[in-house]
C-alpha cells in the first residue's frame, strides 16, 4: 500500500511533466498502481487506518504523485447529497464544460503541497467527461462518458491537472469575480 512517504511534494520537477497516455491493453502494474491509488485514498478516509498510517485524508491522488507519469488518478468523494464517486480513472479527459465556473470558498488542498496556502481556485461547475474506469472487484475496465457538477467536478479538475503537470497552487486567486462559490450553486 502507498504511505506518505510515497507521495513526492511540490519542489519535485515530476509534478510539473505532462504524464503520458497509458496503453491498452492494461498490463499488471498498470491495474496495480490504479487499485493502490483507490486504496490510499478510501484507507486516508478511514479514520482507524489513517491514524495507524499517518495518512492525511484525501479525496483523490493521481500517479504522478507517487511518481509515476501515467496518465491515471483515483477519486472517492462523497458529495453533498451523499452519493459516491468512487473511480479509477485512465486517460481522462473533458469533452464538454458548462461556461459556469466555481471554486471551493475554503480553497483546494493536494497531498503534495504541505504548506498553508491561501486563493482560490477556479473551475468549471459542470464537466463532460470521458476516460476508461477500472474495476476493482475483477479488474475489468470500459470506456466511460459521465457528467459530474460541483464537488466532484472540482476534484476531478484538480486531478486532470497533476496529469498535465499543474499545482493548484499555480492557480490561486483572492478573487473570483465571474465564479460563483460552491456552496451557492448546490
Ligand atoms: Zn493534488
Amino acid at each position: 500500500m502507498f504511505l506518505m512517504k510515497d507521495i513526492i511534494k511540490e519542489g519535485n520537477l515530476n509534478l510539473n511533466k505532462v504524464s503520458s497516455p497509458v496503453l491498452f491493453p492494461l498490463n499488471k502494474d498498470d491495474i496495480e498502481l490504479g487499485k493502490k491509488l483507490l486504496r490510499f485514498v478510501i484507507n486516508s478516509q478511514n479514520e482507524e487506518i489513517a491514524e495507524k498510517y499517518n495518512l492525511r485524508p484525501s479525496v483523490g491522488i493521481a500517479a504522478v504523485q507517487v511518481n509515476v507519469l501515467k496518465r491515471m488518478f483515483a477519486i472517492n468523494v462523497v458529495d453533498f447529497d451523499d452519493t459516491l464517486y468512487s473511480y479509477i480513472f485512465i486517460n481522462p479527459e473533458i469533452i464538454s464544460h458548462s461556461k459556469e465556473t466555481t471554486y471551493l470558498p475554503t480553497g483546494e488542498g493536494c497531498l503534495s503541497v504541505d504548506r498553508e496556502t491561501e486563493g482560490l481556485t477556479p473551475r468549471y461547475y459542470q464537466i463532460r467527461i470521458r476516460a476508461y474506469t477500472l474495476n476493482c472487484n475483477d479488474n475489468s475496465y470500459k470506456q466511460v462518458e459521465m457528467t459530474l457538477k460541483g464537488y466532484p467536478a472540482i476534484v476531478f479538475q484538480h486531478e486532470l491537472d497533476h496529469l498535465n503537470g499543474i499545482l493548484f497552487t499555480e492557480k490561486l486567486y483572492n478573487e473570483l469575480p465571474e465564479a460563483t462559490p460552491l456552496f451557492n450553486l448546490e
